[in-house]
């Protein structure tokens, strides 16, 4: 009895996120977010997470993330990025942070980065790379 009702609650996260994904494609693809994103939802069917300098990540309806250069077909994104790209996804629209990595009691806060997710660059910031932008690593 536990255990089914355990399954069929992790069917319907499932389901869930997919459904947020898709109505968040839908509100991006209407010009929430602005017209490089409305653009970029509608071209690719997919949620811009962020853009980047030649590039632009995006997250599927299947909730696969990907990157799509500006003169190229778009490709799964692959780690650190892929993490990077939710987290910076995840900001922007809060309801995709149950997509991000859980921090678990074997983790530790970043040493490169102090744990702020963000590193000095020039007189800016950058997302961290050695924790994914997370802010923490496992140990
Ligand atoms: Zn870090």
């Amino acid at each position: 009895m536990a255990a089914a009702e355990m399954g069929s609650n992790a069917v319907n996260e499932v389901v869930n996120i997919y459904a947020t994904i898709q109505s968040l494609i839908e509100r991006v693809s209407q010009g929430e977010g602005g017209e490089g994103f409305e653009q970029v939802a509608r071209r690719y069917n997919a949620l811009p997470l962020a853009e980047g300098w030649f590039s632009w990540a995006l997250l599927t309806d299947q909730g696969e993330v990907m990157e799509a250069p500006e003169d190229g077909p778009a490709v799964p994104a692959e780690e650190p990025l892929r993490t990077m790209f939710l987290v910076a996804g995840a900001r922007r629209y809060p309801e995709l942070v149950v997509m991000l990595p859980a921090r678990t009691s074997t983790c530790v806060d970043c040493a490169r980065c102090g744990g702020s997710a963000w590193m000095k660059h020039g007189t800016g910031k950058i997302p961290c790379h050695e924790c994914r932008s997370l802010g923490w690593v496992e140990r």
